[in-house]
């Protein structure tokens, strides 16, 4: 019975003479659209066979509508813009760090036009392209030298490459730390070519564990900030000043993997415990290695500041080639620096930095106006909660920060399908699922966006999203 209905179908050609297909053949492609339209009726086709009771087909209009919508949501970009509700200011998943309008400013004008990426416009010769940034990352570190590649992974392995290939590197247990899944230091070093050298247990190293572990196969030590997990109760590690003095007793270089890159002490943000650059570069390391996108608040990339031979010798190794940054990295990373000359600049204007100084009275006083106005429709319930939160992006775990949710349930949607029709909402809004509620975080969420986030949970009474 149910395959009488097959010929009942319209055509291809039918659909595609409705308004709604015929604007879209003019904002995307012909041949998209009728591509679209041919397996949306293949579906159907077999929707129908398989059918176990019969099923009533919608009108022309009505099949031409849903296409309509189907071919709309199927062509937006993978990749696009989220209101981070998850409090986590630092979320990988979510791009780390957002940038600041002068970062995004010196992009665009870079992009836009050729730019004097590797050419000295006074000489008119050949030049380096990390010149964009390493003034700029010099005079804020304190370093002799500075050069930038594609992030903090790629800034170790290239790193234990140029300096101790070949050879050993000195590490304590301790510090063979995991960043999210693929990042695994063990991994990193042996990719390099470099000897990883165990030393010390997981909770206890001495430096007398470094003394004893020295040998003519030895190129360096290292020393990693276990940025995203701490040690408690019967644990020892070495200071970098201690590794320090024992690496330069032994002619040996002594790295530092501060890996968040804070250029300002985050104490003044409530997080303590963070390694400035500046500071490991005074107490003597040679090489400092950091991210771009989390603490310092810039786009995606990998710094490497210390001494000028060192730096050197990594500029020199093959790998540099395959690990440089573009015009756009380089035009957003010395715009961004440029804002830390100043730091109550930094503060005012580097959007990561906005956010962790933004006041809990300004939290809850949002949480507590957007609350009432996202109850009604598909929300039973909104209400302004305070809670705590992380930066995130391998910033120490047990370093809470302060702030204030609206916390929804919905009638009749689980907490897992609420959340899910927010994330594919427009905008898309992540948040984070607790105590069968889903909380929208005001510490990750600018004031500009409040009421696109308002906007977006009211959108879900508008019936059932794609
Ligand atoms: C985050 C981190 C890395 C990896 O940095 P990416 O920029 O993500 O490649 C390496 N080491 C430490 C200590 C880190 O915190």
């Amino acid at each position: 019975m149910p395959t009488n209905l097959l010929r009942n179908l319209p055509s291809v050609n039918e659909l595609l003479e409705s308004p709604q297909l015929k604007g879209l053949v003019s904002k995307l492609s012909h041949n998209t659209v009728v591509a679209r339209v041919r397996s949306f009726l293949d579906d159907l086709r077999s929707e129908v066979q398989t059918a176990a009771a019969e099923i009533k087909l919608p009108s022309v209009s009505e099949l031409a509508e849903k296409i309509a919508q189907r071919i709309l949501v199927g062509d937006e970009p993978p990749l696009r813009p989220v209101i981070n509700a998850t409090g986590v200011l630092l979320h990988t998943g979510l791009g780390r760090a957002p940038l600041a309008d002068e970062a995004i400013a010196a992009m665009a004008a870079v992009a836009r036009d050729y730019a004097s990426v590797e050419l000295d416009l006074a000489s008119g010769r050949r030049s380096q392209r990390v010149v964009a940034v390493e003034g700029l990352l010099t005079e804020l570190t304190g370093a002799e030298a500075a050069m930038v590649v594609n992030n903090n992974a790629g800034a170790t392995m290239l790193a234990l490459a140029a300096v101790a290939a070949g050879r050993e590197v000195i590490v304590s247990r301790g510090q063979l730390i995991e960043i999210g899944g693929s990042y695994r230091l063990p991994d990193v070093m042996a990719t390099s070519g470099a000897a990883l050298r165990e030393v010390g247990t997981t909770n206890r190293t001495r430096i007398d564990d470094y003394a004893r572990a020295i040998s003519e196969r030895t190129a360096a030590l290292l020393l990693v900030h276990p940025s995203n997990f701490v040690v408690a109760g019967f644990a020892e590690s070495v200071t970098l000043t201690e590794l320090v003095q024992l690496g330069h007793e032994r002619h040996l270089c002594v790295i530092h993997d501060i890996g968040s890159g804070a250029l300002v002490d985050f104490a003044q943000f409530g997080c303590t415990g963070e390694p400035v650059a500046a500071a490991s570069v005074k107490q003597g390391a040679d090489l400092v290695l950091f991210s771009g996108d989390k603490l310092l608040g810039g786009p995606q990339c990998g710094v490497i500041v210390g001494r000028q031979s060192l730096v050197d010798q990594i500029t020199g190794h093959p790998l540099t080639r395959a690990l440089r940054v573009d015009k756009l990295t380089l035009a957003a990373l010395a715009a961004t620096l440029r804002l830390y000359r100043d730091p109550a600049m930094a503060r005012r204007s580097v959007p990561l930095l906005q956010l962790l100084s933004t006041s809990i009275e300004n939290l809850k006083g949002r949480a507590e106006r957007l609350a009432p106005q996202m109850a009604g429709g598909a929300i039973k319930a909104a209400e302004a909660v305070e809670d705590v939160t992380y930066l995130g992006g391998g910033s120490v775990p047990t370093q809470q920060l302060r702030t204030w949710c609206v916390a929804l349930t919905s009638e009749g949607m689980s907490v897992d399908r609420l959340a899910t029709r927010l994330r594919t909402g427009r905008p898309s809004v992540v948040g984070r699922v607790h105590d069968e509620r889903l909380y929208l975080d005001l510490r990750s969420v600018f004031p500009r966006q409040d009421i696109d986030l308002v906007a977006a949970v009211r959108a879900l009474g508008d019936g059932e999203a794609m």
